[in-house]
Formats: structure tokens, sequence, C-alpha cells
């Protein structure tokens, strides 16, 4: 594939050379792609997770190359702390940065934006998640995005946790979200894409024949 010269996520990656640590994937694009979809035995990731992640990933190359501690913990700190909009937050932190000779303000604004990044994906990379579901139906479309941002809402707080050590194998973690339908008269309880398509939650307390509007 060529590379063009595409959004901000391609200028940042060539402008730092910016590659993926792990050695299965070529580039930082193959790894982006296959973190997202949830190839290679990884679980899929939504485009906030994958913006932090890519935005650590670009914190830790500055770091290394101006030997600057990169323990996990403090590369997470640091990038929470670059990502406040306080500018007193930050101040600190951005001269101690420039002890080290690293512009902490060019970073911030470096830094790409979860909306960048869905864009780089979808479009830049050309990428496809899954086959839309192609009923087209808003319920079901509505449900599940809610489903995804809490999933990835507790991502990114299971990624800050393991960064802080606080749970030792987050980054390993499944992370499972069912919404549950339940029966209001027994503990009967489906998935919610279950009972579309059975056309009920409960067989004993649904309104098997009666169409109640
Ligand atoms: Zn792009
Ligand atoms: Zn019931």
């Amino acid at each position: 594939m060529e590379a063009t010269t595409g959004c901000k996520v391609d200028r940042i990656i060539a402008e730092y050379g910016l590659f993926d640590a792990d050695p299965q994937f070529d580039s930082l694009d193959d790894g982006l792609l296959a973190r997202w979809r949830g190839n290679a035995g990884r679980t899929p990731q939504g485009y906030r997770p994958l913006t932090d992640w890519f935005n650590k990933r670009l914190l830790r190359t500055v770091y290394t190359e101006h030997g600057r501690e990169t323990l996990s913990g403090r590369l997470e700190a640091a990038y929470e702390t670059l990502q406040s909009d306080d500018p007193l937050d930050t101040a600190e932190l951005i001269e101690s940065l420039a002890v080290d000779g690293i512009d902490g303000e060019q970073l911030q604004s470096d830094f790409v934006s979860w909306g960048t990044m869905r864009t780089h994906l979808t479009e830049c990379l050309d990428g496809e998640k899954e086959p839309q579901q192609s009923s087209g139906n808003w319920e079901r479309e509505s449900v599940d995005r809610a489903r995804q941002i809490v999933h990835e809402t507790v991502e990114e707080a299971v990624s800050s946790l393991t960064g802080k050590d606080v749970i030792a194998d987050g980054t390993t973690a499944a992370i499972d979200v069912q919404i549950q339908l339940r029966c209001g008269s027994c503990p009967t309880q489906v998935p919610f894409g279950v009972a579309i398509e059975r056309g009920y939650i409960c067989a004993t307390h649904g309104d098997g024949g009666g169409n109640r509007k």
C-alpha cells in the first residue's frame, strides 16, 4: 500500500517515525487496524482507547529519544496531565520536560483526537470493522453504540488502573458489556438482541399473541 500524505495521524507517524512495538506488525497502521478490528487474538478496541494508545506511543517515543524515564506509571500520569485543559496543571510538567529538551506544548498540539483517529481508520486506511447490521434499525444501532461507549469507558478505566498497578493483569482483560432485559413479573432475563429476535422477553408473562402497543 502506498503511503498517502493523509490526515494528522499520518503526518505524526511520519514525522516521529512511529512504529508498532509488537514485531508482528510491519507498521503502526497495521497495528492500529489489528487492535481496532480485534485481529491477531486481540480484543477489538474503540476509537478512544486507540487514540490514547497512539498518543502514548508518541509520548513514549519522544521520552525514549530524550532519555527520559518511561516507566508506564509515569508515562500514564504525564499523558493525563498533558491532556488537561487547565494550563496551571500542565505548566510544571512542561517545565520539567523542557529540562530534557522536550517541547511539551508541541506534544500537546501533536496529540490526535478520537475523531481524527476514526477518520484515519475508516478513510485513510479504508478500514471496515464488521459488516454493518443489515437491519438498519436505529433502536438496535443506538443500543450497540451505547454498549460500545460503556465498553470504551471501562477499557480506559482498566487501562488507567493497570498503569497505577491497582490491577496487575488489566492489559489482557476482556470486557464484556451486555444489555439484558428482565421480565417485570419473574426473574427471566434475555440479552437485548435475543428479545428482538424472538419477539418477547418472557415466554410465560410475555404478551404472546395480542399485539399490545
Ligand atoms: Zn490518516
Ligand atoms: Zn416472566
